[in-house]
């Protein structure tokens, strides 16, 4: 069987040259990179966001930009490192000026993301933002869909591969960066997580 760095590997390689993305050529003219995700393959707790920034596809690294710091700090509220995590997005290039993914760019990239779910087999999913909320908690759970204002910060159980899982959705941390009860309500879900670690 193939090792879980050569299988997330192949995920790689296929993004590389995914030419049917319609974000594939504003990827090549600015010298962006995609965003495959970063961290540990053995990783107990997977993060998934919506789409590289522009620090991110200049990088090639998730969430290394402003909201990344703030990440990176309610990581450590918790005290748990950062190289224990996984990280990575749904929409693995980076859309034009920072618009929302479309649905159609969405589709086009989940299969690579179910693909590393399975690659990693986490225990808990911490959803960052609706996006990446909707899509997890819609493929994956049986629990009629709720907006994010209620989701944020609950505990979903599922099974993914015959495997439990659960599910947190959080807010986004761009979200928060310039709301400070936002910053407040993310940093209490963030303690959920601490259960897990
Ligand atoms: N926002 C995201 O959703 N993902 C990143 O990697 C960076 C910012």
């Amino acid at each position: 069987m193939k090792s879980k760095t050569d299988a997330m590997k192949d995920v790689r390689d296929k993004i590389l040259s995914l030419k049917s993305s319609p974000l594939y050529l504003y990827r090549k003219e600015n010298n962006y990179h995609p965003v495959i995700g970063e961290g540990n393959h053995d990783a107990k707790i997977m993060f998934i966001g919506e789409a590289p920034g522009k620090s991110e596809a200049l990088s090639g690294r998730p969430f290394c930009g402003a909201s990344g710091k703030l990440l990176d700090e309610m990581l450590l509220s918790i005290g748990l490192p950062r190289s224990e995590v996984y990280i990575t997005n749904i929409v693995k290039d980076r859309p034009p000026e920072n618009r929302d993914p479309t649905p159609e760019e969405i589709e086009l990239y989940a299969p690579f993301l179910d693909r590393q779910i399975e690659i990693l087999e986490p225990l808990v999913i911490a959803t960052l933002g609706r996006h990446a909320m909707n899509y997890v908690m819609q493929r994956y759970s049986k629990e009629i869909p709720e907006p994010i204002s209620k989701a944020h910060g609950k505990v979903y159980n599922t099974v993914i591969n015959k495997k439990d899982i659960v599910i947190i959705p959080l807010y986004h941390p761009a979200a928060a960066l310039y709301n400070g009860s936002q910053r407040a309500v993310l940093f209490e879900d963030f303690k959920v997580i601490k259960k897990y670690i």
